[in-house]
């Protein structure tokens, strides 16, 4: 008997010769990746470090190199079923293990007599990631959805818990932080748990501010006083994969040796350097790791089980993200963070020293919150989000943050850089570019919000119009109000006066105004 080799379509006269379709498509698909090639280069640069948020460069060309390999061997996997696509199983379960390692939940990081094992889950983002967490533990409390379940975490912790609650049917108890320092106070949040909640969320760092929440006080404090079903994750979506290699080390203050701890999520597409689509849900104890799990067989089709959100998914993500974790390593890790820390502690230096904006304090970590210092005169002081602006018209990009109001006082309007490997190269520039957008906005008012939202404005202050008017205009009237300013504004109003809005406004209504605001660019 003789086997034939499979037809690769790349030799001999095989179907790719034949096939008129193959030249037609080949012919359209060159026209195709011709525009594609022309609408990337009108995006802002993903690496290169001139980007300071959205983007995480390593700053080695191999490593993206290596990613786009490892996703193409990867190409036209079904994720979907590992029991036919056996890479699969191995590949996530590669990827959990060196994420389990990392963030102490191997069997001889945890504590004598806990034989809760970690397990975990390959999720297509950090979002995804915290959302499970919050359905595992609405399911460990056994609370049905609209039953008043609640999800207790810090103001500050990422919008992704507030999307879970609305998605879950759960409950969101934002607990007020310090407005100077963005920290809560453990006993404050302790302070909100009651017999609703199915979760406590401490973050590691958290976005806007870059703190690490107090999650030693938290984990001893649900110990001594609370049903242990409520579960207690921390999101280190952002921090996962660098506190643990940050120049000294800031890892077993937050991570899986807390015994307390019962799920932590990490983003491989952060700190893991590879493409958008992976990270990881690590929970302690088989039954959290399979709560958020969906399976039925009642239906007439294959029997199905989800661990993730999605059914069909591609292997290409994960692929790529272990193939940067397994060339990385524990020292090519070490290095690349070495160099983040060292980046985030110039910008710190040099940006303390423009006159007219103050760096937030906060904890070891990759995260800069900016904002204006109050301690200078109106004269010489720098709003940050015209900064921001400025900045941006220089080509450095950095991410404005509008005011949070809460009863405890505000937190101030801020702008947030995200610093990683490659940002080593360009402190100096950056420097350059912070100062001279300070230069030019330094004493100037605060920024006004769009012409176009003037009026509403007005009639909001004098009590003319509520919020629920606002919430009841149809949406025709309010994409007309948000499709003007996009048209009016061109590129140059920069994003202060959105912003400036959005802090104006109340919250319901400022997410409206966004959700119309980004429905008018997709359609644009
Ligand atoms: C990025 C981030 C998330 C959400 O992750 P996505 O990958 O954008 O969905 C959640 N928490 C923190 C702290 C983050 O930084």
């Amino acid at each position: 008997m003789t086997v034939e080799p499979p037809d690769t379509g790349s030799s001999g006269a095989g179907p790719a010769d034949t096939d008129p379709l193959e030249a037609l498509v080949a012919r359209r698909g060159d026209a195709a990746l011709e525009t594609l090639a022309a609408l990337r280069a009108s995006d802002p640069p993903t690496t290169g470090g001139r980007v300071l948020s959205y983007v995480y460069d390593s700053g080695l060309e191999g490593v993206d190199r290596l990613a786009v390999r490892a996703a193409g061997l990867a190409h036209g996997v079904n994720g979907l079923d590992p029991t036919v696509f056996g890479s699969v199983a191995r590949i996530h379960g590669g990827i959990v293990r060196r994420v389990r390692t990392i963030l102490g939940g191997d069997a001889g990081d945890r504590p004598e007599g806990d034989d809760d094992e970690v397990h975990g889950v390959v999720t297509s983002g950090g979002t995804e990631s915290c959302v499970l967490a919050c359905l595992a533990a609405r399911e460990v409390s056994g609370r049905a959805p609209g039953s008043g379940g609640t999800i207790v975490a810090p103001v500050t912790v990422h919008a992704a818990f507030r999307k879970a609650a609305h998605i879950l049917g759960m409950r969101f108890v934002g607990v007020e932080v310090d407005p100077a320092t963005g920290r809560v106070d453990a006993a404050d949040l302790l302070a909100a748990v009651d017999h609703d909640t199915c979760l406590v969320v401490c973050s590691a760092s958290s976005y806007p501010t870059g703190v690490i929440d107090p999650v030693e006080q938290v984990a001893a404090g649900l110990d001594a006083h609370h049903d242990p079903r409520i579960g207690l994750h921390v999101d280190a979506c952002l921090g996962g994969l660098v506190l643990p290699f940050w120049p000294g080390g800031v890892g077993s203050t937050w991570d899986l040796r807390i015994d307390r701890v019962t799920s932590i999520s990490a983003d491989l597409h952060k700190y893991g350097f590879a493409p958008k689509g992976t990270s990881v849900l690590l929970s302690r104890g088989r039954v959290r790791h399979r709560a958020s799990w969906f399976s039925t067989v009642d239906w007439p089709g294959y029997p199905v089980v989800n661990p993730t959100l999605s059914g069909s998914k591609p292997l290409e993500p994960a692929a790529a993200a272990w193939a940067v974790l397994e060339a990385l390593g524990d020292d090519g890790q070490s290095e690349l963070v070495a160099r983040t820390a060292r980046a985030t502690g110039r910008l710190v230096e040099g940006l303390s020293r423009i006159e007219g904006l103050r760096v937030i304090d906060s904890d070891p970590g990759p995260l800069i919150a900016v904002v204006a210092d109050g301690a200078v005169g109106d004269a010489r002081r720098v709003h940050p989000h015209l900064w921001a602006d400025e900045c941006g018209r220089r080509g450095i990009a950095v991410q404005a943050q509008p005011a949070y109001r809460q009863e405890r006082g505000a937190l101030p309007s801020s702008s947030h850089l995200t610093i990683t490997p490659v940002t080593e190269r360009l402190t100096d520039e950056i420097l350059d570019v912070a100062r001279a957008a300070a230069e030019a906005v330094r004493g100037m008012p605060d920024p006004a919000p769009p012409a176009a939202f003037a009026d509403v404005l007005v009639a909001l202050d004098a009590g003319a119009l509520s919020p629920d008017d606002l919430l009841a205009l149809p949406e025709d009237e309010v994409h007309a109000m948000v499709a003007g300013v996009l048209a009016g504004d061109g590129d140059d109003g920069g994003m202060a006066p959105l912003l400036a809005a959005i802090e104006r406004l109340p919250a319901e209504v400022g997410a409206r105004l966004v959700r119309a605001y980004l429905a008018a660019v997709m359609e644009g």
